[in-house]
């Protein structure tokens, strides 16, 4: 299962930005580059940040026009460009709250936690009486100091943390099948993530602390991997199961860090996490209605558990036919849907007819 809340959260607090110039022009007079944030608000990244890039020759000491880059490098998934972009501007404009807002964001995405409490505090230190900002920096100090009591077990690629004694043989487990999975999740998705994957083992009420989850949930993945160790992940089969779903979100973001609607991302990561897939066809026959697919691809936070049960199911069925329609393609169709094109784009790019797709998992789900 996914977290969608927190990505839902940044993407929310990214359009706030673009859409209410004001949260810039406060500092700086206009927007420079235009065209540029056109383009960003299209979903056209590439286009932006090439914009950002030939207007940054003629001023490098714009703020707001490094501000862009790091937007852009942003959508694009370019983590550390952007990283390294917003800290340009806050240089240029040591008083520029909204790139610092962006840049701590952007750092917890990255899973680099100190960079994101030490950037929101010198917001917080500018702003005081933003409520939204001193609440988001509490809330990462408890995370930060939860995570400061966490043993660490590293391997090559992964770092996995956990509360040490009775978690640390878990710990070991995780770490294990990461490893054991990283070639074949990677082959198939056409995607290997080159950077360090952390993944943190939590108490359930840890869990539900920290990421505000539904009750539902079985893990999350928002740059980092979060499992709440219950009864069932003390079964290996069970943690097994759900440590490789939620790695496939990790890979499919690395493939696609924006794009991909929420019954592509479950669809493919039920899929693959398990070949014991017997309950998909009960959960289908069982439901009280079937959702129709349009209404699967902005989150399920919002659904009860049975709903969710049914909206996982639906979209098995359809990342299974995502996998044997697409075959080796799987990794470039997801690489466009990051890139800003649309699903019916995506799959006709690849010779797979999108109302055929469609029709075929419609009679799947409905079990004809
Ligand atoms: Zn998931």
């Amino acid at each position: 299962m996914r977290t969608d809340a927190r990505a839902a959260a940044l993407a929310l607090s990214l359009l706030i930005l673009i859409a209410q110039p004001t949260a810039l022009s406060a500092q700086q007079a206009e927007l420079p580059a235009p065209e540029a944030w056109a383009a960003l608000e299209r979903g056209d990244a590439d286009k932006a940040a090439a914009i950002f890039r030939e207007e940054l020759e003629r001023s490098p000491s714009n703020a707001a026009l490094h501000y862009g880059a790091g937007y852009a490098a942003f959508a694009l998934g370019r983590t550390d460009a952007a990283i390294s972009a917003l800290k340009h501007a806050i240089e240029c404009n040591p008083r520029f709250v909204a790139a610092m807002v962006l840049l701590s964001q952007v750092a917890y995405q990255a899973a680099d936690l100190d960079l994101a409490v030490s950037t929101l505090e010198k917001a917080a230190a500018i702003v005081p009486r933003d409520r939204k900002i001193a609440q988001q920096l509490e809330q990462w100090r408890r995370e930060a100091a939860l995570h400061g009591r966490l043993e660490e077990r590293s391997t090559a690629r992964f770092k996995v943390l956990f509360e040490g004694g009775t978690l640390k043989a878990t710990g070991d487990r995780v770490a294990a099948v990461l490893e054991s999975v990283y070639w074949r999740i990677g082959k198939a998705l056409n995607t290997y993530p080159s950077e360090t994957l952390t993944v943190i083992l939590y108490s359930n009420r840890q869990f539900q602390d920290i990421t505000r989850a539904p009750a539902w949930a079985g893990g999350g993945y928002d740059g980092r991997i979060r499992l709440p160790i219950n009864g069932a992940l003390r079964s290996p089969k069970t943690l097994e199961r759900v440590v490789i779903h939620e790695f496939v979100h990790a890979v499919i973001h690395d493939a696609a860090p924006g794009g991909v609607p929420t019954w592509v991302n479950e669809g493919i990561a039920s899929y693959m996490e398990s070949a014991d897939r017997a309950w998909v066809a009960r959960v289908l026959r069982s439901a009280e209605s079937l959702i129709p697919i349009e209404d699967l691809a902005d989150g399920f936070d919002h659904f009860d558990g049975a709903t969710a049960l049914v909206a996982y199911a639906e979209s098995l069925v359809a990342g299974q036919l995502l996998c044997e329609k697409l075959g080796a393609n799987l990794g470039p169709f997801l690489q466009m849907l990051g890139n800003g094109h649309t699903i019916e784009q995506a799959l006709s790019s690849h010779n797979v007819q999108p109302d055929g797709f469609y029709a075929e998992w419609k009679r799947r789900v409905q079990g004809k």
